[in-house]
Parts: C-alpha cells; structure tokens; sequence
C-alpha cells in the first residue's frame, strides 16, 4: 500500500497505541482495504512488550511478550499499516468533518476519518518516599527489563494481582529471594499463580503490609514496611522493589473529549463506541472485566470492523 500524506488525504483509520489491541485493529483494518495508521510512543507491543511469559494465548502455548509482539506488528505491516513513533497531544475534529491528531510542536498533524483509541495503560506508582529517586537504581515496573540485574539479590514484588505474582515468579529465576508484599491477607491473582508462588521456595509473602518508603545510598538496600492492621512499622533489607500495583489508563490527551468511567477509563462497551461518533476504544484503556491480551485482540477486531461499517455508512 502507497505512503499516505499526512495532511492531504486523512487516513481512513488512525489508531492511536500499538499493543495487542493496536495492532489487531490495524490488522483488521488493513484486511478490510482501509488505509490505517498507528501511532506508538514507545516501541510496539505496549505492556505485551515486557511481560516476561505469556501463557494464557491460545494456540501458542508458551511465548515470551517481545516474540509476539514482533510477530503481530509483522502481521499489521504485512496488511499494509504504516506504523510511525510520536505521541499525541490531542484530537479535535468530527465523524462529519474528519479528526485532525496534535502530534505537538513541530510535528505535522494526523488528519483521520476515523480515531481507534488503544493507548493502554501505564503502571501506577506507589506514591513513596524513594520510590522515584531510586528508579533504575533498584525500583522497577519492569521484570522482564530488569529481572536479570538482580542474580542472587533480595527482591520484593508489591502487590497481589496476576501482574505481582506472575512476574515474581519471573523473578525468581534470577534472585535469592522474591517477597510478595500486599496489602491484604489474600491475593488477588488467578488460583494457577497462587498456587506455583506457594510452591515455589524462592516466594515469601508479607501479608497486610505497605511500602512506606524506599530506602538506599546508590541503590536500593531496603524498605520501610506498615502493617496496616496494626500499624507496626518494620525496616526491611532487600536489593530491590518491583511494583505491580495495577494500572492507570493513559487518557490525557483526549482531554475531556470522550466520557470516561469512575476510574479513569473510556466508557464504551463490548462494542468498542465511545461517546464521540468515530472514535472508538479498544483494549486495556476501555471500561472492561477482563484486562488480557485475548480481550484486547478481541477489542481491537471489534473497533476495526465497527469503524469499517461507519465509513462506508459515510461514504454512502
Ligand atoms: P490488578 O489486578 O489491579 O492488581 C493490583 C494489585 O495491587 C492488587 O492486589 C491491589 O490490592 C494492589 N494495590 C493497588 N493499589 C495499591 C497500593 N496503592 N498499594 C499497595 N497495593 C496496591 O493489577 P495487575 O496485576 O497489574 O493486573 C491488571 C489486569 O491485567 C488484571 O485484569 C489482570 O488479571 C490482568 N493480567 C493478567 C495476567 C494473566 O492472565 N496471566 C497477567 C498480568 C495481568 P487489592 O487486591 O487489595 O486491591
């Protein structure tokens, strides 16, 4: 398929985040003869990208997060999306008079038919003191990234969800110890992975706890830990701290232009509309019950057929 001028002739569809969701709905998209762009920030693949094994995507049994990323952006490309790097600043515009993306300063906007929305979300921080001074330097969101700087070291893993255990489990490969830090009694996580950190004698788990902050001289060399039931406060020596706290929805740049739900995501459902006729939401960044790769592929199909249907409906 021919480059598409960015400003002259609007892309029939511009999606905007190429994870799982992205690059399924380009794929789409793409089967479907429509001209499509994605626009990613960092690198294809989103948090897909850096999860250290996925097992739970039918048919591939166990796959590392980079190798099916590059597989799907391969297939995207393969039906002709263009992928370009940037970030958006903003969308304004109509279905009736087509959407123009801010790609900032210098940059030249994105004129689109259609908008996809598939940004994601990003990890949230724990909001504690250390926490952002020892980033890099032994505070990290990234098991797959930076798992293998920490042979033989003391880790902790704070949180309960799928996201905590899983990559401590990751972790454990690697360290002398990974310690699951959460805030209740009782995980979060699916059974399998409770299961496989309770049998794994590198897990410990520190139940009703907090991080309260962040200790170290270069790098990180402990913890300040709360109990929160009963408030005890214990300093705890380890070498690292990896947050799985859940997630933030990266919205900030529709800037009010798409309702949202109590939480912060794009209110849409099983169908991917928004409340803005022409952009649709797919992925981990709409209201949603499950968060998986299988239900962002899922979502990025829907998006790209239900923007197919509006444009040709407009095309007449
Ligand atoms: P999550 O399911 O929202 O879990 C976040 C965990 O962090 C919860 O245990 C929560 O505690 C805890 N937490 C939240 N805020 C905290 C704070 N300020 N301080 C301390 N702890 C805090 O997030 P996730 O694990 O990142 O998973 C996100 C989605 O992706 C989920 O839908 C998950 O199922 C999915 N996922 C699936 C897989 C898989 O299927 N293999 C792997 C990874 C992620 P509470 O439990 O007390 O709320």
């Amino acid at each position: 398929m021919a480059m598409t001028d960015k400003t002259a002739n609007p892309v029939d569809v511009a999606v905007i985040g190429g994870g799982p969701a992205g690059l399924t709905a380009a794929l789409y998209a793409g089967r479907a003869l429509l001209s499509v762009r994605v626009i990613e920030g960092m690198g294809t693949g989103g948090q897909m990208f850096t999860t250290a094994v996925v097992e739970n995507y039918p048919g591939l049994g166990v796959v590392d997060g980079p190798t099916i990323s590059q597989k799907m952006e391969a297939q995207a490309r393969e039906w002709g999306a263009e992928i370009e790097f940037g970030q958006v600043q903003g969308i304004s515009g109509s279905l009736e008079t087509g959407f123009t993306l801010d790609m900032g300063e210098g940059n030249e906007p994105i004129l689109a038919r259609t908008v996809i929305v598939a940004s994601g979300s990003t990890p949230r921080k724990l909001g504690v003191p250390g926490e952002e001074e020892f980033q890099g330097r032994g505070v990290s969101y990234c098991a797959t990234c930076d798992g293998a700087f920490f042979r033989d070291k003391r880790l902790i893993v704070v949180g309960g969800g799928d996201s905590a255990v899983e990559e401590g489990l990751f972790l454990t490969r690697f360290a002398k110890s990974v310690t699951i830090v959460h805030r209740r009694d009782e995980l979060r996580a699916s059974p399998v992975l409770q299961q496989r950190a309770r049998d794994n004698e590198k897990m410990q788990f520190i139940w009703n706890s907090v991080v309260e902050a962040i200790q170290g001289n270069k790098t990180v060399n402990g913890v300040v830990l709360r109990n929160v039931k009963t408030n005890e406060i214990t300093n705890l020596d380890i070498d690292g701290v990896f947050v799985y706290i859940g997630q933030n929805p990266n919205v900030s740049f529709l800037n009010g232009l798409v309702e949202l739900d109590g939480m912060g995501f794009i209110q849409a459902g099983e169908d991917c509309v928004t409340s803005v006729p022409g952009i649709f939401a797919a992925g981990d960044v709409r209201t949603k019950p499950l968060r998986q790769i299988v239900t962002a592929v899922a979502d990025g199909a829907v998006a790209a057929m239900q923007a197919e249907q509006l444009l040709a409906v407009s095309k007449g």
